[in-house]
């Protein structure tokens, strides 16, 4: 059998997004200004953020109305459809319910625009002109100058230099929307510079390209910074993704028993399962787990610590599990997957038990995706593709237990510009690398110290 579509009315798309902090059993510890050392307030974060995404930052409201600008660009691919994936079912002989929600109908490809466009309008609201951000492989620099072409605002995008090279048509991407792309470490901050020098052949990393963006908007009046993962309000945004779910297993008269995303930052794992928190607190039985490549094992093999989001420590420190900041992660195909900490609230869930997790090396994740492509159709993207090979698992686990679990996972985006991964992959050019213990212990040494 085919799979099939649940339809959702564009009438019934949710209205607000939900906010997971009044339902968090424990909080993470406050972030902490980078040269005090003190617990950071609104006004150390103005310089970078509008008033708008700080406020959300730090809310206890449960729901955050959505402003009707935002939902007018969303209803462009949103709802987007959830599948029940028969046909995955039947390759793989589970007695499980598979269904997907694809995030790859926007026009960049993934989840990214849910949180962009909302970005940018915020940012718009304030009078900001410019925006500065960093991307890895590139899907959250297309997603932000979606964004930023839609809002009229100028977009400068750092882009990790050994993507910025392998993925060109990414860069065209952003190029086509109006942004502005420099592979970084550049020679326009500080931050680009002086990594320069102690290392001119640097491929680049997330953190790096973090402080290039940051600098650049601390830098500059008319410019704020924008991040596309990682803080409360990213994930916020990103829980459009999870409502939308609910509403449509509704019309189905289903319920998850185990959800499943990608973790890079943990945006569209959060976007998923957050909003299913109040079901997981009152003890129903639904399992919330996160998928990792082995390259970059932040929550399977770091350390839950205070860290700085970026190399050059200048972004605030915050609770999380990390790899350590100076962490530059081999050059695997999954760049989304390749940052060195994790969002402080996903962190504390996993700390606590309710966020499981687990790692998988490259090509049994690209197994999985082909193996997903031949009998669904669509191409995950290689972040996606994590999420695939844990769903595959959990349902050869079902076929084994004999049990009829409902697994529900995100698939994040699609794989088009992702093929020369899928060329490596099927030459046998994929390495099965595994991030040694030693050298995050190494890394590890450098957290900061904090009292
Ligand atoms: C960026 C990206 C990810 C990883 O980022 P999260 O914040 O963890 O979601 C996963 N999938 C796709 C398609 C991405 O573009």
């Amino acid at each position: 059998m085919i799979a099939k579509k649940v339809h959702l009315d564009e009438k019934e798309m949710p209205r607000a997004w939900y906010n997971i902090v009044p339902d968090m059993p424990n909080m993470p510890e406050p972030p902490l200004n980078p040269g005090t050392g003190q617990p950071i307030g609104p006004e150390d974060l103005a310089p970078i953020f509008p008033m708008g995404l700080i406020e959300q930052e730090v809310s206890q409201e449960r729901w955050i109305p959505i402003p009707e600008e935002i939902l007018n660009i969303y209803r462009l691919w949103r709802p987007s459809p959830l599948y029940r994936a028969y046909h995955l079912e039947e390759v793989l002989g589970t007695p499980a319910r598979i269904y997907y929600k694809y995030e790859g109908v926007s026009p960049a490809g993934s989840h990214k625009p849910n949180t962009s466009i909302a970005q940018a309008y915020y940012n718009k609201q304030e009078g900001v002109k410019r925006l500065a951000t960093e991307t890895g492989a590139g899907q959250w620099g297309s997603a932000l100058a979606l964004a930023c072409q839609f809002f009229g605002l100028e977009c400068t995008v750092y882009m990790v230099k050994v993507s910025y090279h392998q993925k060109p048509y990414r860069r065209s991407m952003m190029q086509v929307w109006g942004s502005e792309v420099i592979p970084s470490p550049s020679d326009r901050t500080n931050a680009g510079r002086s990594i320069l020098e102690k290392d001119p052949d640097t491929p680049g990393s997330l953190g790096i390209a973090i402080s290039e963006a940051v600098e650049d908007a601390a830098t500059r009046d008319d410019t704020k910074y924008s991040l596309g993962s990682v803080l409360n309000h990213v994930l916020l945004h990103q829980t459009i993704v999870g409502l939308e779910v609910k509403e449509q297993l509704k019309k189905v008269g289903d319920k998850p028993t185990v959800l499943i995303g990608s973790c890079g930052g943990g945006s569209n794992f959060a976007g998923l399962v957050f909003p299913y928190m109040p079901e997981k607190a009152a003890g129903e039985n639904i399992r919330f787990l996160a998928v990792e490549p082995t390259s970059c094992p932040t929550l399977t093999k770091g350390s839950y610590a205070y860290d700085f989001g970026d190399t050059a420590q200048m972004t605030p420190i915050m609770p999380m599990y990390t790899l350590g900041h100076d962490f530059v992660p081999p050059g695997i195909h999954a760049g989304g997957l390749r940052y060195h900490g994790a969002s402080p609230l996903v962190s504390v869930l996993h700390r606590d038990g309710i966020v499981e997790a687990v790692a998988y090396t490259q090509n049994p994740v690209f197994e999985a995706a082909v193996t997903f492509a031949k009998s669904e159709g669509i191409v995950p993207a290689p972040e996606s593709a994590h999420a695939v090979k844990a769903v595959i698992d959990e349902a050869d686990r079902c076929k084994e237990e004999g049990k009829e679990d409902v697994i529900v996972f995100n698939l994040s985006g699609h794989g088009h510009f992702d093929m020369g991964a899928y060329d490596a992959y099927f030459a046998g050019d994929l390495e099965d690398y595994t991030y040694p213990e030693e050298k995050i212990a190494d890394s590890l040494k450098n957290l900061p110290k904090v009292k």
